[in-house]
């Protein structure tokens, strides 16, 4: 088969791909459309696993994502792509057999990002989440009742799996190097309401705690961690949030601009090869794409968020459809929401970077507050606590790169509390 009649194959079947490839479809692609996924499940949801997968309000097979096209599509699912060869189109699986493509879309997301490698095996009972197995496995570990979990992490996905272990009643100890939980993505003075949430819940949070290893029982299942600053904690349960690393391996060989930080891609979402132009054909979209965003100076960057997957893979399948010289920059807003502690949080553009925060509705005593970020005197992000009216007004002016800050005078808002947002020193590795 030529790789004209071999179509367009997308790699990775989740959010990104299952959107990137119905977007093809309703902009008119009527060729062969062959998606492959590692996973063997249909494309399902992630943001439900860490909370009502948890908590076990739903099943972890009650996730999957509707289908908004008729994709009449080949699936090839429980296939991980182990190669490209960009020369000859074509396409390595692990069962070894070559397909041929056309053009690529690439959308192979991120892995929970594993507990450092150690010299012997693991305990037993220690987890990360990212995919439906995971939570499902973790699920039924919570349902046995652990006498602690402890949490490695507290980001987003280390705060919801506390949250919902709670909800179960499960003791629960939260380990972060930072001063508080949610320190990187808003910084430690909103951050410390998390703390107070976390603590009126009953969440034992360690702030400047890093967990050094673990010990384990007989049964060689996890029994204890030890901390670096010294001293031990009893857990039989771990989940290690340490965040996501890009799934990019398999590209190893491919002459791709591609690193655990994301495969580069210039704006129009297209990948970048090893000398930074656009590799023909080949696109990218949803967490493991980093592409220029105009709104933060051009600043390549990858998100790890649902409405980024959905935004970009539908601007990459325009693009693969469109002339070379018809290809459009994709322009963005991050945003992400995550709900945690009985808060229901929503957060527009970056604010990491923030050298001032300012509550500008409600108050972070109350805990419900809406929040805006700015650095040098523009309005870069801003984040609502149960508090989500005005964030679109917001997310314009953020758009709109306003000063800092902006909506004065408006009826119901003035600025009671303004300071530092208190973000980390960023990672040394
Ligand atoms: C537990 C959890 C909770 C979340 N909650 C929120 C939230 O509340 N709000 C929010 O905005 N975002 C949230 N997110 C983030 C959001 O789910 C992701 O941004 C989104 O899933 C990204 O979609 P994607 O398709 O780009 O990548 P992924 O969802 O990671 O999908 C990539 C797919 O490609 C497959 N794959 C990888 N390598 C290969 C290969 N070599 N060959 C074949 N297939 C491969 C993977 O197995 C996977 O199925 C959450 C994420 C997690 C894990």
């Amino acid at each position: 088969m030529s790789a004209a009649e071999a179509g367009i194959f997308v790699v990775g079947a989740s959010l990104a791909g299952l959107r990137g490839a119905e977007a093809l479809r309703r902009q008119g692609y009527a060729g062969p459309l062959t998606l492959v996924g590692d996973e063997p499940h249909l494309p399902y949801d992630r943001p439900p696993l860490s909370k009502h997968v948890l908590s076990g309000e739903l099943d972890a097979d009650g996730t999957a994502l509707p289908h908004l096209v008729a994709l009449d599509a080949q699936w090839r699912l429980g296939s991980k792509a182990v190669g490209l060869d960009r020369v000859a189109k074509r396409l390595r699986l692990a069962s070894g057999d070559e397909l041929a493509y056309d053009r690529l879309l690439i959308a192979t997301g991120a892995q929970a990002r594993p507990w450092p490698a150690t010299d012997g095996p693991l305990p037993s009972g220690i987890h990360t989440l990212r995919g439906r197995d995971d939570a499902a496995a973790l699920r039924s570990a919570l349902a046995v009742g652990p006498n602690r979990v402890l949490i490695i992490g507290g980001g987003l996905i280390g705060c919801e799996a506390a949250s919902s272990c709670r909800d179960l009643g499960l003791p629960v100890t939260v380990a972060d190097p930072n001063p508080t939980p949610l320190a990187r993505v808003l910084g430690s003075s909103i951050g410390a309401v998390i703390t107070e949430r976390m603590q009126a819940a009953g969440v034992d949070f360690r702030a400047g705690t890093q967990v050094e290893g673990f010990e384990a029982d007989a049964a060689g299942r996890v029994c204890k961690a030890r901390f670096a600053k010294g001293g031990e904690i009893e857990t039989n349960l771990v989940i290690v949030a340490l965040g996501a690393t890009r799934d990019t391996a398999w590209l190893e060989a491919a002459g791709l601009m591609a690193d655990e930080t994301g495969l580069a891609c210039d704006g129009a979402c297209r990948a970048l090869d090893a000398r930074g132009r656009p590799a023909p054909g080949i696109y990218a979209a949803g967490d493991v794409a980093r592409t220029p965003i105009p709104l933060y100076g051009g600043r390549s960057l990858a998100f790890e968020h649902w409405g980024n997957a959905t935004a970009q893979a539908g601007h990459a399948a325009r693009n693969m459809l469109a002339a070379e010289d018809d290809q459009r920059e994709y322009h963005h807003l991050p945003s992400f929401w995550s709900s945690q502690f009985g808060v229901n949080i929503k957060c527009v553009g970056l604010a990491e970077g923030a050298d001032t925060v300012a509550v500008v509705q409600g108050s972070r005593a109350a805990h419900r507050f809406l929040a805006v970020y700015g650095r040098e005197g523009r309005t870069i992000a801003a984040v609502s606590f149960d508090e989500a009216r005005w964030l679109p007004a917001y997310a314009e002016r953020i758009e709109a790169g306003a000063a800092f800050p902006p909506i004065l005078g408006a009826t119901d808002q003035s600025i009671k509390d303004t300071g530092p947002p208190g973000f980390p020193e960023p990672r040394s590795r």
